[in-house]
């Protein structure tokens, strides 16, 4: 593979793509998933990766030495990424062991449930490696089952259909239930979002939970209840939750019982939140602390003007329904929405509402989900939490 002329840089500064525009010439016939190296025009190593032919990023990089692909090194990855998440084990047992590229493994996520590996994969390369990687996951991580979650459409970027299914071990139970602090969740690996749960809101679940005493707590996007049930264990005063998934709410509900908060003053609204919120205002009703944790409004570039107009609107309403002197823990996992873009959605919103406004916390994806810092595609998640006078 021979880097086109100018297009090198990204390659020497570590970043771990190289997109069809950027190669000059094919060298031999590499099939799909094959391990290539990337060369200058003078035919000076860049790197080593695998190759799709069929997808816009080309190459993956897995290395920029000219190392040997093989089990060795996929465990040696494993290990690394593995070891770096060794102290999260005292608050949760719930953690993404394999962040992809930004642990040096594109393409694969592995999320560890309790005792079960929830995984996905996303590329061609790692396709072709399956069986390999799932081997080696069961023997380093010693895991009761495997569970395959690559039931996303993004897969047919790199020309792969969906899959998901059990691969290794023992079949994950309906309800497998893991702890976040001094929470307890079920988790459904085979149809919860995600590969089951929302792991990378973790910190600022428990930043929730520090700061929600005596407070009325408003759990906008609540999917299986998450930040209201660290509210409750926080000692809110009372927890209402929006989520248009019924069935996410009765997980909810369940969660305040498994929790020991049955007799939280408690709601249920299934429903499109921003209807919902407008009803509240309507209603005049006022809360303390309002969370609004959205899906993903852009899928790319061209989405981020309707999806910033989407948060703007959203955080307008999250604030008229603040008492003066209220928190707004307010996110956005929109990749392609920056922080600096989400802040200016909010400027505007607080403008509009024409309350006085303050950060007091920037958030972000949890510590599991770590970012390279030559990988800073590997950003998504990012949030604030705002005092609204
Ligand atoms: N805060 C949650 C994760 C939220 S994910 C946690 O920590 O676990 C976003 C949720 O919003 C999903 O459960 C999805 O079903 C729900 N959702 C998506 N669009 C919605 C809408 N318009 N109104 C209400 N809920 C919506």
């Amino acid at each position: 593979m021979v880097i086109a002329k100018g297009r090198a840089g990204p390659l020497r500064r570590y970043h771990p793509w190289v997109y069809a525009g950027a190669i000059a010439e094919v060298r031999g016939h590499p099939e799909p998933g094959d391990i290539v190296d990337v060369v200058d025009r003078r035919g000076n190593f860049l790197a080593r990766g695998y190759y799709n032919p069929h997808s816009q990023i080309r190459v993956r990089v897995l290395s920029t030495i000219a190392q040997r692909i093989d089990e060795d090194f996929w465990a040696e990855r494993f290990r690394r990424a593995a070891e770096a998440r060794s102290r999260l084990f005292q608050i949760t047992d719930a953690v993404r062991l394999v962040n992809s590229e930004s642990d040096g493994i594109p393409g694969l996520i592995v999320d560890r449930y309790g005792d079960f590996l929830s995984f996905q994969v996303l590329t061609y390369g790692i396709e072709v490696r399956k069986h390999l990687l799932v081997e080696l996951m069961a023997g380093l991580f010693s895991p009761a089952g495997i569970y395959e979650r690559s039931d996303v459409g993004v897969r047919a970027l790199e020309g792969l259909e969906p899959a998901k299914g059990h691969v290794f071990g023992e079949e994950p139970p309906p309800k497998l239930e893991i702890r976040e602090g001094r929470a307890k969740f079920h988790v459904d690996i085979r149809s919860g979002h995600k590969t089951g749960f929302y792991l990378d809101q973790r910190e600022n679940r428990l930043l929730l939970e520090e700061i929600s005493h005596g407070k009325e707590v408003l759990d906008v996007f609540s999917y299986t209840g998450g930040f209201g049930v660290h509210a409750g264990l926080g000692g809110a005063k009372s927890v209402l939750f929006i989520e248009e998934s019924a069935k996410n709410l009765r997980w909810a509900r369940e969660h305040l019982v498994l929790n020991g908060l049955s007799e939280l003053k408690a709601g249920f609204v299934a429903g499109n939140a921003f209807q919902e919120l407008r009803r509240l205002y309507r209603e005049r009703r006022q809360f303390d602390l309002v969370v609004l944790d959205p899906p993903k409004f852009a899928r790319n570039a061209a989405e981020v003007e309707d999806a910033l107009r989407g948060y703007k609107d959203i955080n307008i309403l999250g604030m008229r329904l603040l008492r003066r002197g209220g928190y707004l823990l307010t996110f956005s996992c929109s990749g392609h929405v920056t922080e600096d873009l989400f802040l200016k959605a909010l400027i505007a919103a607080a403008s509009d509402v024409r309350r006085e406004a303050k950060i007091l916390r920037r958030l972000h994806q949890a510590e599991d989900h770590p970012v390279g810092l030559t990988f800073p595609e590997g950003a998504y998640l990012k949030g604030f939490l705002i005092q609204v006078f």
